[in-house]
């Protein structure tokens, strides 16, 4: 499941020179770092589809909650506990949210 790859080669040919390069992979997650005469540098590679979960979480959660609310208020139930409020007039008994 979890594989580290770490390898360090002569790498790229710049101007000239060559670089020296370290090449590890996590997870799909590689980091490059580089050596060019004096200079270092590092590249971060991250598969998109990490950056697409990330970032459906929070409108997945939202749209969930905002069809919960719905399907609570058509049916009568407390919005935010569930309860049926059909026998209550101005709060819920079950968690003293206001009825709207
Ligand atoms: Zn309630």
């Amino acid at each position: 499941m979890l594989s580290d790859d770490t390898s360090a080669q002569a790498g790229a040919y710049w101007g000239g020179k060559t670089a020296l390069s370290k090449q590890t992979t996590l997870l799909g997650v590689t980091v490059t770092t580089w050596a060019l005469a004096g200079r270092y540098g590092m590249h971060v590679a991250v598969p998109h589809v990490y950056f697409s979960v990330i970032f459906c979480v929070l409108p997945l959660a939202w749209l969930l909650k905002t069809l919960r609310r719905v399907r609570r208020k058509g049916s009568g139930l407390c919005l935010h506990c569930g309860y049926d409020l059909r026998a209550s007039r101005d709060r819920c008994p079950e968690c003293g949210t206001a009825i709207s």
